[in-house]
């Protein structure tokens, strides 16, 4: 169990108060077969915003196979654990950046530690593997776009 959880997640704020709870609920194949991406988009704002955001990301990662916590559907945080899922944990960390979350947000979520990086070039990698674009990089690490396109010079030299 991680930190979040320890630290008692106030499930009273939720701002998914009200809503029904079916929902939150749906199979992954049926949400892609009868296009419920729009349900999902809407939770995903609405998750995104919610006071209690990271403990409940947090929660479903550590207790539940089913169902969207977070923001987040069960076979996306399954992504985060199965290498064959790439794709999925690709595309989910590309939506929620969307909403200004990024991948260090959810690994702190998931495992209770924020990312350490040795040096500012790794968290630039990082968050490029995200697929997010070197100014949504620059943005979000608060430094120059130059600086990011330099990291990106510089690894692609290394792998020549
Ligand atoms: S993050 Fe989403 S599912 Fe979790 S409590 Fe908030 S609104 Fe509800």
């Amino acid at each position: 169990m991680n930190n979040f959880f320890d630290a008692k997640v106030k499930w009273e704020n939720a701002a998914c108060q009200g809503k029904p709870v079916n929902d939150f609920y749906f199979a992954e194949e049926v949400r892609k077969r009868i296009g419920k991406n729009e349900q999902i988009t809407a939770l995903r704002e609405l998750c995104s915003s919610c006071p209690i955001f990271k403990g409940c990301l947090s929660w479903g990662f550590t207790n539940e196979i089913y169902g969207v916590w977070g923001g987040m559907t069960a076979m996306e945080r399954l992504s985060f654990t199965n290498p064959s899922m790439t794709d999925v944990k690709q595309s989910t960390l590309r939506s929620f950046a969307m909403y200004g979350i990024t991948q260090m947000d959810i690994e702190e979520a998931r495992t209770g530690e924020k990312p350490i990086f040795k040096k500012s070039s790794d968290g630039v990698g990082y968050l490029l593997d995200t697929g997010l674009l070197p100014h949504q990089v620059a943005d979000v690490l608060g430094i120059q776009v130059d600086s990011v396109m330099r990291s990106i010079e510089r690894k692609a030299l290394k792998k020549k």
